[in-house]
């Protein structure tokens, strides 16, 4: 099964539990709108190359297509299909008027420069423009892309427009329009949701040994902000270079030499191992914060976890739910363990709306209320319906709101 074909079955998993007609679950596969495009960028030596992207709107039924632009060398049509309907699932779970929509450039980000770069973000803004907007589908951060790109991806668009459309995009920086706590949301919003959960199942972070793969935005921050509860974070990997110490990763020194270096090779403590070896460590929490399909059939065996918690955009394969299952491992689904980004995009939305601005502990209050009532929501569906895991029921939860809204559209 490929990512997509992943997102299709977690989906009729949950029309199952819901029991909706064909029709109904027809039309919640299909994405509604894709676009592919070609574009050159003139590269610093004076070379003109060709780029491919695409920008996919999985449905719009609750509102304007959201969701992310990945730049990486991996990006293909099947791929941003599956994240772009999984962002449907993910703001609907969350509550967010919106639909779910997912971008990205086939392109190795670190082996250009920032002028090259930024010429091919305008110019990926350029070939996508006539599908995007703040009313119709508005892009965000994902993989390789960050506040500095929706900047230069804000202003093309504005260019084009002929005046500042600060809605158009979220993620960006404060001085134009981007919203406190944004850079921290992904993250936060984990917090909260493996909170809601570990209160629920009695699990305390204080003293909890936690374990994260990945270490950009969210699995970086998301240590600092484990650590800061009390939790002893014992193994950390970034995609080359894993450390497990038990004694407890000095996150602040981590993170200080990833920013510096973009590697965590000069981490001085503990011991250095391969990055996927650190699934194996018997933890509390485990964060997939990397990338899609990371927990897998060859993996999923040695995990030693009380919870998993998906930061990233599926790093857990059908197959790895299932021996997951069996060794009763909890896992909190990314489309709810995930969704602190979009929501705080949803705030910056609102914000550049209005024109008025939010502090950092308004916008934190009002987070930690979404993530805590989409957990209950989830918890509470899954109690009725007594179905598997809290996977099917969050896709359940967010089905339920699209076909509603199908529905009293008079889609279906
Ligand atoms: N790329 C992030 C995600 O996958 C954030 C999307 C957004 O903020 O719109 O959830």
């Amino acid at each position: 099964m490929n990512f997509y074909e992943t997102a299709l079955y977690q989906i009729k998993r949950a029309t199952k539990v819901l029991g909706y007609d064909e029709a109904t679950v027809e039309a919640l596969l299909a994405p509604k709108r894709a676009l592919e495009v070609n574009f050159t960028v003139k590269m610093d030596d004076g070379r003109v190359k060709l780029f491919k992207g695409y920008r996919v709107q999985h449905t719009d039924a609750l509102g304007p297509a959201k969701g992310g632009i990945r730049f990486h060398p991996s990006v293909d049509f099947d791929e941003v299909k599956a994240l772009s309907t999984l962002m449907s699932f993910k703001c609907a779970v969350v509550g967010l008027p919106y639909g779910g929509g997912k971008g990205g450039v086939k392109c190795n980000p670190k082996e250009l420069s920032e002028s090259e770069l930024e010429r091919l973000s305008r110019a990926y803004i350029r070939a996508i423009s006539q599908i995007v907007s703040s009313e119709k589908d508005i892009p965000a951060p994902d993989v390789y892309t960050n506040p500095k790109i929706m900047g230069w991806m804000m202003d093309e668009f504005s260019t084009l427009k002929g005046y500042n459309d600060f809605g158009f995009i979220t993620g960006k920086p404060l001085s134009v329009g981007g919203s406190e706590g944004r850079v921290s949301a992904t993250a936060r919003g984990c917090l909260f949701v493996t909170k809601a959960a570990c209160e629920k199942l009695g699990i305390a972070i204080h003293g909890a040994k936690v374990v994260i793969h990945g270490y950009g935005n969210a699995g970086s921050i998301a240590a600092s902000q484990f650590a800061a509860l009390g939790a002893n974070i014992i193994a950390i990997a970034d995609s080359k270079t894993g450390v497990y110490d038990p004694q407890g990763i000095d996150v602040e020194l981590a993170n200080k030499i990833k920013a510096e270096t973009g590697s965590l090779e000069n981490y001085p403590h503990g011991e250095k191992v391969a990055p996927g070896d650190i699934f194996k460590y018997e933890c509390d929490i485990l964060i997939p914060a990397s990338f899609e399909g990371v927990i897998n059939g060859n993996n999923a065996e040695d995990i030693n976890a009380k919870i998993v918690v998906e930061v990233a955009n599926g790093p857990i394969t059908p197959e790895a739910d299932g021996i997951l299952a069996k060794k009763n491992v909890i896992v909190l689904p990314d489309i709810l363990a995930s969704a602190g980004g979009v929501t705080v995009s949803y705030f910056e939305w609102v914000q550049n709306r209005m024109g008025y601005y939010w502090s950092p502990e308004e916008v934190d209050e009002k987070l930690e209320k979404l993530m805590y009532k989409a957990f209950n929501e989830i918890y509470q569906l899954k109690q009725e319906t007594n179905c598997e895991d809290f996977r099917v029921a969050a896709f359940a939860v967010a089905a339920k709101k699209i076909v509603q809204a199908m529905k009293d559209r008079g889609w279906v």
